[in-house]
């Protein structure tokens, strides 16, 4: 019991570079005492601040915010439906709130709270693309000379690129890729990259659930001689029972989860072995609270983590990251997509990369504060988004 309640519960919009992004403030009985979580649910930002103000902000007023748990589950309960990406960000929004709250109060970054640290940073893998083998290759060699050990590459974008599709009449707008040629362009560039550049760093690839299940299977095979640090997403959260396939198949480190709401999308994969680096998005399943519990239950069963660390996670969510990262055992690495200089303006406090690793501040709770009057100025766009509107040649809808 803290004798500090909740007071206030807002959600503040705001998209600095473009990308919407969702922070929830709680601010207690305390003068001067809040907290800040990440709720960003980058497309559906109207339906999470609805969440958070309409319900969870009647909800929890005038409780203990030291009572985290408690309050985790009676979010998780009071919509009686539950596991759903909206509110699951709204809850995580609260959730890392309460530990940043909780860390002021002890004077105790939210890395101590947990349990302390296993390391002093995390490692990162950066992402290397382009519309060349010879310009991703570039891109390779200005990361190992940044020391980044690891390095994700794709040929174009998830999917690869699109070279002239023979469409049907009638086909719809959207965002065309051919799996079967984006898998051929695939085996090329980690031909290319591996002759050229050799095997003493590591490499990663995401599929993005671009191919067919049967595909994906063979895809891993095929990739076995490069010698990947891991394969992410060749399966859909839809098609896990598939990983047994996989697994039988061919020694490909098999990395999932970023599309995890629900923890059946994910309990028989780490109880059977399926797969070696659990990437949950961790907004998505409800915040740091769930997060640490499922790096535990991973330990147990020697999968590694690998949090979900792209531009739709606001630095708030970034920092959430490394506080696990710093602590947990088995943690593999992290995913970082870079915070960009306006960024770090709206956000002071943000974790920082530094040859290949990032480091949290040593503040207490997060470490992480918000500018609202400079968030102010960049709103959210509220607009059917594109990208996810990602169709085969012959027009079918295909997951993004
Ligand atoms: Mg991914």
């Amino acid at each position: 019991m803290s004798n500090i309640t909740i007071r206030k519960v807002r959600a503040i919009l705001t998209a600095p570079v473009g990308i919407n992004l969702i922070i929830v403030k709680v601010e207690t009985s305390e003068p001067g005492l809040y907290g800040l979580g990440c709720a960003t649910f980058a497309y559906r930002e109207k339906a999470v601040k609805s969440i958070v103000e309409d319900y969870f902000a009647p909800l929890l007023h005038g409780r203990d915010a030291g009572d985290i748990e408690g309050l985790w589950q009676l979010m998780n309960n009071n919509s009686y439906w539950r596991n759903g990406p909206v509110t699951n960000n709204a809850i995580s929004g609260v959730d890392m709130a309460l530990w940043d709250i909780k860390g002021k109060l002890a004077n105790m970054p939210v890395y101590d709270l947990l349990g302390g640290r296993s390391r002093p940073a995390a490692a990162v893998y950066r992402h290397a693309d382009g519309k060349t083998l010879e310009e991703i290759a570039e891109n390779v060699q200005k990361f190992r000379e940044q020391k980044v050990q690891h390095i994700r590459i794709q040929w174009g974008g998830y999917g690869g690129k699109t070279d002239e599709l023979n469409k049907p009449v009638g086909a719809p707008d959207g965002i065309y890729y051919d799996p079967k040629q984006y898998m051929r362009d695939t085996l090329k560039l980690f031909d290319y990259i591996r002759s050229h550049m050799g095997f003493e760093f590591e490499l990663l690839h995401d599929t993005h659930e671009r191919v067919t299940p049967v595909d994906a299977v063979r895809l891993a095979k095929e990739l076995e001689p490069y010698k990947l640090f891991f394969l992410e997403d060749i399966l859909s959260p839809e098609q896990g029972e598939w990983f047994k396939m996989v697994r039988s198949q061919c020694a490909t480190p098999i990395a999932n989860g970023e599309l995890y709401n629900n923890p059946k999308e994910w309990d028989f994969l780490i109880t059977n072995r399926l797969i070696d680096f659990i990437r949950v998005h961790i907004s998505q399943i409800g915040g740091i609270t769930p997060a640490r519990k499922l790096a535990i239950f991973c330990e147990q069963f020697g999968i590694r983590t690998a949090w979900h660390g792209p531009g739709d996670v606001s630095p708030v969510g970034h920092a959430a990251n490394i506080h696990l990262d710093l602590v947990c055992h088995n943690f593999g690495i992290q995913e970082w997509s870079g915070i960009r200089e306006l960024s770090q303006e709206v956000f002071p406090g943000s974790p920082e990369l530094r040859d290949g690793y990032v480091y949290a501040n040593d503040r207490p709770g997060l470490g992480i504060d918000i500018n609202e009057e400079l968030a102010a100025k960049y709103p959210c766009k509220t607009e059917a988004t594109r990208w996810t509107q990602t169709r085969i040649p012959d027009g079918t809808i295909n997951t993004p």
